[in-house]
């Protein structure tokens, strides 16, 4: 299997270092952060030392100006070596919640807010989805209005990623109430002290050591200064964060699915049946290659779609691009745990090993970010079908 070090040799140093932060500082404690529902906060202050939360931000807010494809790599890399979802997630909230902020927002409010969370200090998550829906973003419900130096919110948000301590929530919230479509939506970041803000503990299905709050707005008062960018422009700043997002979550679903690969090769070599190793198994080797077809062919696409992403190539073919490449990302994914459970048996379906997490993380990432229904019609629209 080719890492990202034998893809490009001055990337050695990424594969050592999230080795390490895995063995040393994750995996011991994994299972008792998935009971605990997080993972402890000094872990952001671990990766901002490490220079992590910092990649791809201006230098003048604390950041690392770098390349998308140093930002995958770390990606791809860190979900292979940790196996966890839940840890990814949370730790790169903030991914999904600063950028419309550092595209749009005042200088400011960005030296309010960002730099504090590049040294992981604070923690940064983004707030669009409803109760009554989050596929159809245009529809929103949730009300700031403006009374006079403060914007009030009120309102539901739910599945919110780091929701339960995120210190800056971006929220999506309808400044307009006239407009009922995509042109009534702003974006408000919400400290997450606000009188008035209730946060609830969702229990979920997998990504455990992710913190996933349902939020409450009742009549939450914001300086109107935290509006980012200007009323009425927050749909187009959450569709071109989309973009990024996504292509991460297929990143991450590449990573996953290595790791997958990766405990199923490992198990496959050492485990016996009928007097040899299961490898040796024709059926079991071809599980294997299959897994293997589909790695590369990710890994390849995810690669393709990065360096345009780096080259500035952002047109309509490139959403698309990225639309397909989610759902094959996230297929990958779900093909590959499916057949590292079945290989590794019944240890397969027990706590504790990577597969069987993994098995559990995939629906999420088939759904979030954009279902793959909805990245299916995007792609279409986008390629003019
Ligand atoms: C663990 C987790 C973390 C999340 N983190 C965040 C976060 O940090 N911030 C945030 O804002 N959101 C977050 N989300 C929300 C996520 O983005 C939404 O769940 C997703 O966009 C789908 O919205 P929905 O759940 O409301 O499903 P709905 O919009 O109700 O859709 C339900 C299903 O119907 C199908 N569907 C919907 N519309 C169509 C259509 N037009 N055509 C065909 N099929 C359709 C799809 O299969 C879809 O999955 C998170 C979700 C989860 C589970």
């Amino acid at each position: 299997m080719t890492t990202p070090t034998e893809q490009d040799p001055d990337l050695a140093w990424l594969d050592d270092a999230t080795r390490r932060f895995a063995q040393t500082e994750v995996l011991p404690f994994l299972s008792d952060w998935e009971d605990a529902g997080e993972f402890p906060r000094t872990l952001y202050r671990r990766a901002a030392d490490l220079g992590w939360l910092a990649m791809g931000y201006p230098e003048a807010l604390g950041g690392t100006p770098c390349s998308w494809q140093l930002r995958n790599a770390l990606v791809i890399a860190l979900a292979r070596q940790t196996g966890s979802g839940g840890l990814l997630a949370s730790l790169f909230s903030h991914n999904i919640g600063l950028p419309p902020l550092v595209r749009h927002g005042s200088a400011a409010l960005q030296q309010e807010v960002v730099p504090a969370v590049l040294r992981g200090e604070k923690i940064a998550a983004l707030a669009i989805t409803e109760p009554g829906g989050g596929s159809d973003v245009a529809s929103l419900r949730t009300t700031a209005r403006l009374e006079g130096d403060a914007y009030v919110l009120n309102g539901e948000k739910v599945f919110i990623t780091s929701g339960m301590r995120a210190d800056w929530l971006t929220v999506a919230v309808r400044t307009d109430p006239q407009n009922k479509g995509p042109g009534g939506i702003s974006m408000l970041l919400v400290p997450g002290d606000s009188p008035g803000l209730q946060r609830t503990a969702l229990r979920k299905m997998g990504w455990h050591c992710s913190d996933t709050a349902q939020l409450h707005f009742d009549e939450v008062r914001v300086p109107a200064r935290f509006l980012i960018g200007q009323e009425g422009a927050g749909f187009k700043m959450i569709m071109g964060n989309f973009n990024g997002e996504r292509l991460s979550m297929a990143a991450m679903a590449l990573g996953f699915a290595e790791c997958c690969f990766d405990e199923a090769l490992a198990w496959a070599r050492q485990r016996k049946t009928f007097g040899q190793a299961l490898v040796n198994h024709q059926v079991v080797r071809h599980k294997l290659v299959d897994m293997k077809m589909r790695l590369e062919s990710t890994r390849a696409w995810v690669q393709a779609v990065t360096v345009q992403a780096d080259d500035g190539v952002m047109d309509a073919d490139w959403v698309a691009q990225v639309c397909l490449l989610k759902n094959h990302a996230t297929q990958t994914m779900q093909f590959c745990a499916d057949q590292a459970v079945q290989i590794l048996g019944g240890m397969g379906f027990m706590r504790g090993t990577q597969s069987e997490r993994i098995y559990r993380e995939v629906k999420v990432m088939m759904i979030g970010g954009g279902a793959e229904e909805i990245m299916k019609e995007l792609a279409a629209r986008q390629l003019g079908l």
